[in-house]
């Protein structure tokens, strides 16, 4: 398997720490507001790589962390915590913020067929090992106190900058030209960060006492403690969105370097950024989506997944309607393929060189997903498959090995193809969709939609006439 490390700026071959194990840490949400598709769009692409890896044959320690306290307004150090600010915003307390944005975040990620990592860890129930590691920190002298907290002094950093593709130099004069960063006082380098921040505003929820100082701990402080909590100082992969490249990792790989004199993370894989319509996502043009706004206008979320699989995670995806209604309809003409040859009967012979292209197809989608998660081809691929099944007489046996190859595919794209086959439905409902077939070739339509009725009510299956057969989905898809 094959990543692009953002480190190293190439495609490299993955080489895990332990063999056949893999340390995998993925920065997770910030608990203060819902999770709009382009976030999602980035817990996909981990979960294609995770699944990518499982299938592999390694066993995957996947941990995210959920942050609900230290991420301030603005990504750096000056802006207010975003829960605490919400928190004050909607009249709750901070408690409440959290436990509804983390339910709603997991529901999401549940509706989209994200698998969930081993280790889910909130930043607020781990200070003590923040604090351990700010020991440290301070141990080799790294630290010094500024006006609203302890920061890390960048300029002690070995490679400050590497992974953003600069220096530690550069990236000071580049940002002194801008001057629009707000910096607090007695700092002594712009880079430098906060490991942390000092409770300004007689702030009572989450803030804790410490030799420190009263305050809460920096936002990326607290990746680089949980991540070596839970999977040591050295890890495999660490994923998070390309706007986590020049601030979050950077100074998550200079704090945990320091601490540790190790390398930190092996392969940095980044997923890049969604635009709606060509344009950036913002309030101000009312063009941040969530899953509930796609499902709201008639969608199913899977077809959300496959839209993102559409676009390779290292280029831009352009999110509209049209695009979404596209990928809807293509995979809708996988899932009925799936529904008629999971309930085909032995009806032709075998075929040998039907097996063989059989075996192509299924190499070369792997293939490509051992290329650095190719994601495109990887549904050329799987499209192929489908017309192989759009044969005609196939047997018993050539369709079962068509099934079994569709479904380790969806190992990895987590399509929800299982749901699909003939056998995933109640006896009684398969009965009903039968009938409603044998009526509609009969013209009677009134009969045909009294069960589409009854299907919805009593089993919560819709279904749906294509050119390719009738296909059904349950709630959940
Ligand atoms: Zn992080």
């Amino acid at each position: 398997m094959r990543v692009y490390n953002t480190l190293n700026r190439k495609v490299e071959l993955i080489r895990s720490i332990h063999e056949k194990k893999i340390g995998f840490y993925a920065c997770g949400p910030t608990v203060y507001f819902y999770a709009h598709i382009g976030n999602m769009r980035t817990y996909i692409t981990q979960d294609i790589l995770r699944r990518a890896l499982i299938h592999e044959g390694y066993s995957v320690r996947h941990v995210m962390n959920i942050t609900d306290v230290g991420h301030n307004v603005g990504d750096g150090d000056v802006g207010e915590d975003k829960v605490r600010m919400e928190a004050k915003a909607e009249h709750k307390g901070m408690d409440d913020i959290i436990n509804f944005y983390t339910d709603k975040f997991f529901k999401e990620e549940s509706i989209l067929n994200i698998q969930r990592p081993e280790v889910v860890c909130k930043a607020s129930e781990h200070i003590n090992d923040m604090l351990e590691l700010i020991e440290r920190l301070d141990a080799g002298s790294y630290l010094y106190k500024a006006s609203n907290g302890v920061y890390f002094d960048t300029s002690l950093s070995k490679k400050y900058g590497e992974l953003a593709g600069t220096t530690f130099e550069r990236m000071n004069k580049e940002l002194k030209a801008g001057a629009r960063v707000e910096r607090p006082q007695g700092i002594r380098n712009i880079t430098d960060f906060a490991v942390w921040r000092f409770a300004e505003h007689n702030e009572k929820d989450m803030v804790w006492d410490t030799r420190f100082g009263r305050g809460f701990p920096g936002w990326h402080i607290e990746c680089s403690a949980m991540s070596m909590k839970y999977l040591g100082e050295q890890i495999d992969i660490h994923a998070g969105g390309v706007d986590h490249i020049p601030i979050h990792h950077t100074n998550e790989l200079a704090q945990s370097e320091a601490a540790t004199g190790k390398r930190f993370v092996r392969y940095w894989v980044h997923g890049e950024f969604m635009t709606v319509d060509g344009h950036k996502m913002s309030k101000s043009l009312r063009n941040i989506y969530t899953v509930d706004d796609i499902i709201k206008r008639g969608y199913l979320p899977m077809a959300y997944r496959y839209l993102c699989l559409t676009v390779h995670y290292r280029n831009m995806l352009n999110f509209t309607f049209e695009a979404l209604e596209h990928s809807q309809k293509s995979l809708k003409s996988i899932y009925a393929i799936i529904s008629r040859i999971s309930a085909l009967n032995d009806t032709g012979t075998v075929d040998k060189n039907l097996a063989e292209e059989i075996k192509t197809v299924r190499d070369s989608f792997f293939s490509c997903i051992e290329d650095d998660i190719d994601t495109p081809s990887a549904l050329s691929k799987l499209h192929a498959l489908a017309s192989l099944a759009g044969r005609k007489n196939l047997s018993g046996a050539e369709c079962s090995r068509i099934l079994d190859v569709f479904l380790e595919f969806d190992e990895v794209l987590g399509l929800r193809f299982n749901m699909h086959l003939s056998s995933a439905l109640p006896k009684e409902a398969k009965e009903l969709i039968e009938k409603r077939e044998d009526a509609r070739r009969n013209k009677d339509f009134n009969t045909s939609d009294e069960i589409r009725t009854r299907l919805r009510k009593e089993f919560k299956i819709s279904v749906e006439d294509t050119d390719q057969g009738t296909i059904w989905f349950s709630s959940i898809d």
